[in-house]
């Protein structure tokens, strides 16, 4: 959207007050996010009633949901636009249709044309660059409202991808993230079939590329091939993010996730046999309908036979739409029997987090340092291949920002490594410095 505005003639700006427009882009995973979308969306009324001028658009997964719709044709007659996620390389065409009609245009599709290829982009400046491989997922888990927002699977052929990640390489990103809400099951429905292994053979051999990233994974289609890919790469890195969300198989069940608690060890064993210095990471749903104690104590002993070092924990909440939302009872693990499973399982994982990075204290480890530490000016904060937080004292003489240098590990804490710099930088000095972009 943001190359799109710019070839319109667009410019960021600091704050929403000195916009021409401003485009609310949401996110529909989790209720506490759409709540917030739309009281934002209810705050700018004011603005609007200043400056009739400014043009409102609302867009992203929440506006695929026809509740939304409904919702801002009730309460937000001030929005100008409502768009989805299948056309939003219409929007040059929708601002016009705007300007014309001076009533709230409301065009979402309810499925999702061919993969668009060529949109004009803009990117934040610095070494990193995410790049879409497929869209859309045909995975159905029973909480999720992600393939109602994002419609079918649709993959990119490999030629653009590669097209544009050497394209990004030339202008100086070397931190790539190939990125989709499914990208194992990438390439199955091109002619002929290809996968993500297949893909990230091919990017390894972009010239400039240093780190090479795909999120998010599922267990279901991580293949033996692409953990051999892994393997044996040099840009690949070796963070492995696979979401179990529960470690029982009566609840993997009824979250449709298509694979059990044996099958998911298994796959972590493989893993963890082809790639030793893998570093795991998951993330776990607690309190999902029908969780009993007994189900939340595999998850407890999951965790202790995979010995993650990270996992991203959540409470389930209902999604309007999806199955789990319509089944009887709809919610009805108590809220403090959520609460009390959370706690114990974030003791837990933070206990097996902290072994994990104090193992590495000592080791020498490649950072790419990606800025100054929020709390503290006088200190970088950067991140290893693996994901992994480093904090490093910061030398005002020397401007380290986006480049990767070799640090040793000195210290070990639960969310993050301290360490030093013991080398000079190994890469060229970004083409594109880096400018705070500005985000509300
Ligand atoms: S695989 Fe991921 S995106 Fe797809 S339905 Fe399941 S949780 Fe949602």
């Amino acid at each position: 959207m943001a190359g799109q505005l710019r070839e319109m003639g667009y410019s960021p700006v600091p704050d929403e007050k000195s916009a021409d427009l401003v485009i609310v882009n949401t996110c529909a995973v989790r209720g506490s996010a759409e709540q917030h979308a739309l009281g934002y969306v209810g705050q700018l009324k004011q603005l609007k009633d200043q400056k009739s001028s400014m043009k409102l658009a609302v867009a992203g997964c929440m506006s695929q949901e026809p509740g939304t719709i409904a919702w801002l044709k009730k309460y937000a007659s001030h929005v100008d636009l409502v768009f989805g996620t299948h056309n939003l390389h219409e929007l040059p065409k929708l601002l016009d249709e705007v300007e014309e009609r001076g009533e709230m245009v409301v065009d979402v599709w309810k499925t999702a044309g061919e993969v668009v290829e060529h949109l004009p982009s803009q990117r934040a400046d610095g070494v990193q660059a995410y790049v879409n491989i497929i869209y859309g997922c045909d995975k159905f888990c029973t909480y999720c409202i992600v393939p109602f927002t994002r419609g079918k699977e649709r993959s990119r052929e490999i030629p653009a991808i590669v097209e544009e990640v050497e394209a990004l390489a030339r202008e100086g990103y070397q931190d790539i993230t190939v990125l989709g809400q499914n990208v194992n099951s990438y390439g199955h429905d091109l002619t002929p079939p290809v996968d993500l292994a297949d893909l990230l053979v091919r990017l390894e051999k972009v010239d400039g590329v240093r780190w090479l990233r795909y999120t998010t994974s599922h267990p279901r289609d991580f293949s033996q091939k692409l953990i051999d890919v892994i393997a044996q790469s040099h840009k690949v890195t070796r963070h492995v993010h696979l979401p179990v969300q529960s470690g029982s198989n009566s609840i993997l069940k009824r979250m449709n996730r298509k694979y059990t608690r044996e099958q998911y060890l298994d796959l972590m064993e493989r893993v963890k046999a082809a790639i030793p210095d893998a570093v795991l990471t998951t993330d776990i749903i607690v309190g999902f309908p029908g969780e009993t104690e007994d189900d939340f104590e595999q998850t407890m002993d999951l965790i202790k036979t995979v010995r993650y070092d990270a996992a991203f924990t959540f409470i389930y909440s209902p999604r309007e739409k999806t199955p789990a939302a319509r089944w009887e009872g709809r919610d009805p693990v108590p809220n403090p029997v959520k609460k009390d499973r959370l706690n114990r399982l974030m003791d837990l994982q933070y206990r097996i987090s902290l072994e994990a990075n104090q193992r590495l204290v000592g080791r020498t480890e490649l950072v790419l340092v990606e800025g100054l530490s929020k709390k503290n000016p006088n200190v970088w904060a950067g991140r290893t291949h693996t994901n992994k937080v480093v904090l490093l004292e910061r030398d005002p003489d020397v401007d380290l920002i986006d480049r990767f240098v070799p640090v040793k590990i000195t210290q070990a804490k639960t969310f993050y490594l301290g360490g030093e710099v013991v080398g000079a930088p190994v890469s060229e000095r970004s083409r594109r410095r880096r400018v705070e972009l500005p985000l509300v």
